[in-house]
């Protein structure tokens, strides 16, 4: 009787941090790369989930990092690791492609630190006199 095939899931994470070194290991398994500015991966089931980082407010002026889905493919055990990259490199963008200036001071910031969609939180109470 043959066993059904296992993917292998520690191997797929062992390959994604020697693609990308500065990977972090979360509590819970997955790999952060690039912290707020980048992605989550996940392994699950029969495939490989990427979220895109963002802040999660939590109470006033406190947040947490978090994560949004953002892209989940099947985990081939025969992934190549140009394969790897070009998945993980697309979520690194994805993120990168959030990120705005301020009209006020330019700082190139996330959407979860934007009011109107073009002024980052400190400059719209400063300025505009908004409770962020
Ligand atoms: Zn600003």
């Amino acid at each position: 009787m043959n066993s059904p095939p296992r993917l292998p899931k520690p191997d797929l994470l062992e390959r994604i941090c020697a693609l990308f070194p500065e990977a972090v290991l979360e509590h819970d398994g997955s790999l952060r790369i690039r912290g707020e500015e980048g992605v989550l991966i996940s392994l699950y089931g029969g495939g490989i989930r990427i979220a895109l980082s963002c802040i999660v407010p939590d109470g006033a002026r406190t947040s947490y990092l978090g994560a949004e889905p953002w892209c989940d493919f099947a985990a081939a055990a025969d992934f190549d690791d140009a394969t790897l990259r070009k998945h993980v490199e697309a979520g690194l963008a994805a993120r990168a492609a959030e990120y705005r200036p301020c009209i006020r001071c330019n700082d190139r910031v996330p959407p979860e630190r934007r009011i109107h969609n073009d002024t980052c939180h400190p400059c719209a109470e400063r300025w505009d006199g908004a409770v962020t």
